[in-house]
Parts: C-alpha cells; structure tokens; sequence
C-alpha cells in the first residue's frame, strides 16, 4: 500500500531547521506514505522547493506566489515564468509537476481584490504555456476562483485543501479538476467537507496534509507533516465505507495521474 501527500510544506514542518526533515522522511517511511509534492508559496520558497524534490525520490515540487504575497514586492509572476524555464531539465525528468500554489484568498484581505486576480491568471498561463497543472487555493472567494479559470480555460487543475459542499466539489468536478482533502476533513465539524468527500468520484480525489497546519483529528494541536496524511486516509476511507487498501490504490493511480506519470 502506498499513500500520496499531494501537498506539503516540508520546510515549514520543521521551522527551517533542515537537519529535521531527516526525521520526517523516516516518518513518512514507517507511515507508508511512499510520494509527497513539496508546494511553492514564493519565489524564494520555490527555489528551495525545487533543491528539496531534486535530493528525495518520490518528491516532487510546485513553484508559485500565493495569493496572500499578491502585493509583496518581489513577488513577480515574471520570476517564477524564468524559474521554469530554467528547470527543463526538473519538467523532463518530472519532478517539476505545476503551478502552485496560486490562486484567490479573501479571508484575510479583500482590498486587493484586482492584484491577486491578475497575479493568478499571470500563473494560469505560465501552467498553460508549459502544459503543467495548475495547485489552486481558494478561500471565501469560490465564485471569483471557477470565473478566473472559466475564463482561462483551464484544463488542468487540483483545488487544495478543499473547504466547500457538494455543490462546489460538483462544480470543480465538471471542469475536470481534481479536489485534494486535507486533515480539517476529520474534524466534527466539518459536515459539509465530509459530505463532498463522499459525493466526489473515487477518481478525482488525492488527500494532503497542508502540513505544517490542519493535524488530522487524531493528532490535532501537533505540527502536522506528511506521515499524519495516513490518519486522512483512515478517516476517508471509513467514510466512502471502503478500506484504506483500497482507496490508497485508487488515490495512487490519480496521484500519479496528477504527477504526470500515467
Ligand atoms: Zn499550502
């Protein structure tokens, strides 16, 4: 059995301290948790994300800006277009598997509205013109987040961390997209997660951790990491009345599909 971290923050996970990211690895070893995708959220961020896949088998990275750098000086969707160009060589050997992360956040700020939607569709075509998925973050600003893409013609895509209902899980799942639960799906709750965990076919699902936050339940208050996904796993799998066995298989196939590998 082999379990899919479909989005991480290693470097996160152990407060820049990289001596610990040893422990990790090991963790995710003892957890069967054999493929893990190292997310980018800045342009520094990125270039270590690429470092990071590039030393670890079975890690693969993501470059891009968040939406809550969308008026960070420095923060150029320019950079990150010449940082894929420069990493040929990680799109060829397919360690290099999208843009993200990237998209809209209105939770925290709503003033800069314009800047975060032209910072996202900057993004969206840089995963178009390199035929990369697109690792989408939506929070409190679904409708803006399904235009965008319409609008772009998105083909390609994973909704993170996903926090809506049926009805936006259906959405996503008419456009194609994937949608990746992460550990706030086991917690009480979160009905409506739950319930969109059920509804979305067994071939668009992939699980995360958004490690360092949202610790599954059964390990809520600690730093999350990648190991933890298997508690998502268990939790998941109780609920589409499935076992772990067999929805790991499922969301390896889709993991690999998603990585470009299948
Ligand atoms: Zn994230």
């Amino acid at each position: 059995m082999n379990l899919a971290d479909s989005h991480a923050h290693f470097g996160s996970c152990v407060d820049g301290d990289e001596t610990a990211l040893d422990a990790v690895l090991e963790a995710m070893k003892s957890a069967s948790v054999k493929y893990a995708v190292q997310i980018g959220t800045s342009v520094k961020d990125s270039d270590w994300s690429a470092s990071f896949a590039n030393a670890h088998e079975n890690i693969f990275f993501t470059v891009g800006i968040h939406p809550e750098y969308a008026s960070e000086p420095g923060e150029d969707p320019s950079v990150i277009d010449r940082a894929v160009s420069s990493f040929r060589n990680e799109i060829e050997n397919g360690k290099l598997i999208g843009i993200g992360e990237v998209g809209l956040d209105y939770h925290f700020r709503t003033d800069n509205k314009k800047e975060q939607a032209a910072l996202f569709e900057a993004q969206i075509d840089i995963a178009k013109r390199n035929n990369l998925m697109l690792v989408i973050h939506s929070r409190d600003a679904f409708e803006d987040t399904v235009a965008i893409m319409k609008n772009q013609n998105v083909e390609k895509a994973v909704l993170h961390c996903f926090g809506g209902d049926d009805r936006q899980a259906k959405t996503y799942i008419d456009m194609g997209f994937f949608i990746s639960f992460a550990g706030n799906v086991t917690y009480k709750k979160a009905l409506d997660i739950q319930s969109a965990a059920v509804y979305a076919p067994i071939d668009r699902i992939m699980l995360e951790t958004d490690c360092p936050y949202l610790a599954p339940q059964a390990v809520r208050g600690r730093k999350n990491q990648p190991s933890f996904v298997s508690y998502t796993y268990e939790f998941v799998a109780a609920l589409r009345k499935t076992s772990v066995a067999e929805l790991a298989d499922c969301i390896e196939k889709n993991f690999l599909k998603f990585a470009g590998r299948a």
